[in-house]
């Protein structure tokens, strides 16, 4: 595609367009702008728009009524303007300092988010849906039926409660909670434009992750993020994907890999292919070999991951001898491989594992 081409697609991206704000709208989400334009129209001076947009995003705070540097007779009268935070219903700390969180929305319905920690890192695993609706074989969330998608301020804020506990800054994010992000996909790109522009973390620090859904990975595309985009493959050819993901039935691989392909075509960003190895299913050699097949001139890397036990699914995790074997296969076909061990196991925090539930 031709630099031109490329320019003409990103004019047409779609535009989010801001809502205005009343007494429903949550603030969380909106802009510097947005806030400024907010405070004016209640009769306050321009600058406390910056306050509030600090205050929100920066300091952290749950209602309107604790920003102390507002005049204390406007305070009294904000009590009814949400921010749009979640209440912590439960936490937990897995003996690896991940720690699980089950958040409660102003409706009442619970989520699951987790922060997990390194060194050099802080990642927040954030939920996009309550429930999901894909009903994957091997995964938790798909077992509890779905409720609804989340609004974007309550995915912002679930990062805002993880870095708020950590008292640190979160580093990166990852769409691997609950929910299939691309079944929500304007709410979910709106979250990542604020959590870029309004609390500062990078979108090359984002990870979308989906299971594909026709023409949302195109749609996807016109945004021109720079997140990076994780198919979950999980199979290496169609029946055996069929067994593990219903709606790969309606979705077949070649059409997904054409998406994909043309997802990186219009974007010039790699996709990352995530393969959840579940012994003896679809951790043979030959599934190595012809997942090597299908992924031939894709610039790529693939994800694998060992299955996290759940106890609706009767699969087990190979021995790592397996594992070690289906990598090396990828390895010697050029294709770019890691394994990623779940962080959180204990706390049925990890992959797959999350269920809005304590335990
Ligand atoms: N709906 C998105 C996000 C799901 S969670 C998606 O499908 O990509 C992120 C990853 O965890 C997905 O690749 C998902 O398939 C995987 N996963 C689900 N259940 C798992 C389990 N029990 N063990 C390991 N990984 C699992």
């Amino acid at each position: 595609m031709s630099s031109k081409d490329q320019n003409q697609f990103k004019t047409a991206s779609p535009a989010l367009q801001p809502k205005p704000i009343n007494s429903s709208t949550p603030l969380l989400g909106a802009s510097l702008a947005e806030l400024t334009t907010w405070v004016q129209q209640q009769e306050q001076p321009a600058y406390r728009g910056r306050q509030l947009y600090d205050w929100i995003y920066h300091q952290g705070v749950r209602s309107l009524t604790d920003i102390s540097v507002f005049p204390k007779q406007w305070r009294s009268t904000l009590a009814e303007f949400p921010i749009g935070r979640s209440t912590l219903h439960y936490r937990s700390v897995a003996p690896d300092d991940t720690v699980k969180y089950l958040l409660r929305l102003a409706d009442g319905q619970i989520i699951e988010t987790v922060g997990i920690p390194t060194q050099k890192r802080l990642t927040v695993c954030v939920s996009s849906q309550v429930g999901c609706p894909m009903a994957c074989d091997f995964c938790a969330t798909g077992k509890g039926g779905f409720s609804r998608n989340l609004a974007r301020h309550e995915i912002i804020d679930q990062v805002l409660t993880v870095q708020s506990d950590f008292q640190r800054r979160v580093s990166h994010i990852v769409f691997m909670g609950m929910g299939e992000p691309l079944l929500n996909t304007n709410h979910v790109v709106a979250a990542i434009k604020s959590l870029n522009e309004d609390v500062g973390i990078s979108q090359r620090s984002i990870t979308l992750s989906t299971v594909g859904i026709r023409d949302r990975i195109h749609q996807l595309a016109k945004y021109q993020l720079q997140v990076t985009l994780a198919v979950s493959l999980h199979a290496s050819n169609q029946v055996l994907r069929e067994k593990l993901i219903p709606s790969a039935h309606n979705y077949p691989l070649a059409d997904l890999l054409a998406e994909c392909r043309e997802y990186v075509q219009l974007t010039g960003r790699r996709i990352t292919f995530e393969y959840v190895l579940l012994g003896g299913v679809n951790d043979l050699p030959e599934h190595a070999t012809q997942l090597a097949q299908l992924l031939r001139g894709f610039q790529t890397h693939v994800n694998l991951i060992p299955y996290n036990p759940i106890r609706e699914a009767d699969y087990h995790r190979p021995n790592c001898h397996r594992i070690q074997a289906f990598v090396n296969i990828l390895k010697q076909q050029q294709i770019a491989v890691s394994v990623r061990y779940s962080r959180g196991l204990a706390a049925d925090a990890a992959c797959g594992q999350l269920r809005a539930t304590k335990l």
